[in-house]
């Protein structure tokens, strides 16, 4: 029998009968989102407490993948050492062990493995973790839909209608889709316009005709990935790169890079933090080391120093630094990076930097007009197709989710001051629009740059997942927190 309920909107949902946990437990957990976050802090809670029962919720056909490894190309290689992507932050070695018996035996912590062989990790420490706690984990294949809280107890309701209840819900989430407003002029090139490089599949790129010419808009690590998938498929034709600063990721240096340690106390301005930064670096160069080992030094401290500036100079960053910060941060294996340098030097490659003007179409080609960054004037690019690589939505009130205008309608979450995710308490926990930090609704993974502005990679996201499963697992219940409320002028 279906039930009728009043959300919290003023809506009425149906839904089924709800979903229950398999077996009586001390902590019932529901996750939404079943990417490399979801299933590493389903098999961490499974781990630290085998009486405990967790719901991942994802509507993906499987989990662990997320959109980073669910790509079936083995050159899209991860950006990140083996030695440094081990889900485990108690054991550093644990991916090079697993991929040396389950992939190469050769494998060392230097090398940079294909993505694909990471997810089958991710699934295999998942399937261990159900395999000693069986019947714990359950597995939901549907999109999340909302999540309410009545008399103590949360539920998360799916878009079917049926639901789950749980003592505690975690929102991870991932990367929000890119945002196809920024880009909404190209609307006119119609069916020529791919408006999210990630929904692409390898059957559409097997449609590009070699005659074509290709356009990206972006030149971040998305549009490297593109590059290599449209390569893949021996796609001849001239790859067109357009971003504001035309700027591409910087390769990793093979072998190890010695960092550089950070004695003093960090400035609380963005032009004294620069010329720190930059000093370090020529003390570094003096010794026959470059620039990757003095940022590399600030990735452990990251957040510590994001969170100690003023919002006034974090959003300095945001507007001045941020694409040159990204593109000697977010580095990719020196063999793509080799294989972009030779592309853009032989001309497979061009690179243009400047802002979007129009867009229309003559004959069968797009048409995109920029402004030069260098000279203002407006130049024009013709190609067959023009595919969206801007990156990731981080505004949630932009991100076309039920779940998203689901939570913020209700007030159960609330945007960060500078839209780069949801506001956080220090352990995770949503502050909601009133300031008031929930005592049952959690967020990891992409949706915590706000706070701490590195939070998308695996190396920073395995140790939020170990405290937030540590969190959850501890049965004290504590009293719940007041936050200042959000200026309410920036929503
Ligand atoms: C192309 C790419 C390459 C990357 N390469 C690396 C790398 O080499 N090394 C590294 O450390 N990091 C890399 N990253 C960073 C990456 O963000 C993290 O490694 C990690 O995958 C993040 O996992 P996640 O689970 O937080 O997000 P995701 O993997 O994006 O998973 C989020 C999941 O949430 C689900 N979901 C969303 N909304 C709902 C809903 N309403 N209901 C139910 N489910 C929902 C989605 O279906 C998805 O499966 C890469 C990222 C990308 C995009």
């Amino acid at each position: 029998m279906s039930i009728k309920l009043m959300d919290i909107l003023g809506q009425t949902a149906r839904m089924a009968p709800e979903l229950r946990p398999r077996q009586s437990s001390q902590c019932s957990v529901a996750i939404i989102g079943g990417g490399f976050s979801g299933c590493m802090l389903a098999a961490q809670l499974l781990r630290r407490d085998p009486s405990s029962s967790v719901t991942l919720v994802d509507p993906a056909p499987v989990v662990g993948l997320g959109v980073a490894y669910a790509t079936t190309y083995a050159s899209h290689l991860l950006n990140v050492p083996a030695g440094n992507m081990s889900a485990l932050p108690d054991d550093p070695e644990h991916f090079v062990r697993w991929a040396q018996l389950n992939y190469d035996s050769e494998v060392e912590a230097e090398d940079f493995l294909p993505r694909r062989v990471y997810g089958q990790y991710i699934q295999s420490i998942l399937r261990e973790e159900e395999r000693r706690s069986p019947y714990r984990l359950q597995i939901i294949r549907e999109e999340a839909a909302s999540v309410v809280q009545r008399d103590g107890t949360a539920r998360v309701i799916l878009a079917g209608g049926q639901s789950i209840t749980a003592d505690k819900v975690v929102l991870a989430l991932g990367n929000f889709p890119a945002g196809s407003h920024r880009l909404s002029g190209m609307s006119s090139a119609g069916a020529s316009f791919i408006s999210h490089a990630w929904t692409f599949n390898a059957f559409e790129l097997q449609e590009i005709s070699n005659k074509e010419s290709v356009l990206l808009i972006g030149s971040g690590l998305t549009a490297v990935d593109l590059v290599i998938a449209l390569r893949a498929h021996e796609f001849t034709g001239t790859i067109h790169i357009l971003s504001r600063h035309g700027l591409l990721p910087k390769g990793h240096t093979d072998g190890n890079t010695v960092c550089a340690a950070w004695e003093n106390e960090f400035p609380r301005s963005m032009r004294d933090l620069l010329r720190l930064v930059r000093e370090q670096i020529e003390i570094e160069q003096r010794h026959g080391r470059d620039w990757r080992s003095v940022i590399d030094s600030l990735r452990p401290c990251t957040s510590q120093i994001w969170q100690s500036l003023p919002i006034a100079e974090r959003r300095r960053f945001l507007r001045h630094v941020r694409a040159y910060w990204d593109v000697h941060r977010h580095r990719i294996a020196p063999v793509i990076s080799a294989q972009i340098d030779s592309e853009v030097a032989g001309g497979g490659i061009q690179l243009h930097s400047g802002r979007v003007t129009g867009c229309g179409e003559e004959r069968d080609a797009v048409v995109v007009s920029y402004r030069d960054r260098k000279t203002g004037e407006t130049r024009k690019i013709c190609s067959g197709r023009v595919i969206n690589c801007t990156g990731p939505e981080t505004d949630c009130r932009k991100v076309a989710s039920p779940l998203l205008h689901n939570l913020l309608g209700q007030g159960l979450v609330r945007p960060d001051p500078l839209f780069l995710g949801f506001d956080v308490a220090e352990d995770g926990a949503l502050i909601d629009s009133s300031g008031l930090k929930s005592n049952f609704l959690y967020a990891i993974g992409p949706l915590l740059k706000g706070r701490h502005w590195e939070s998308i990679a695996v190396p920073e996201i395995r140790v939020q997942i170990a405290e937030l499963a540590a969190k959850l697992t501890d049965s004290n219940p504590k009293m719940p927190e007041i936050f200042e409320p959000a200026d309410a002028s920036l929503f």
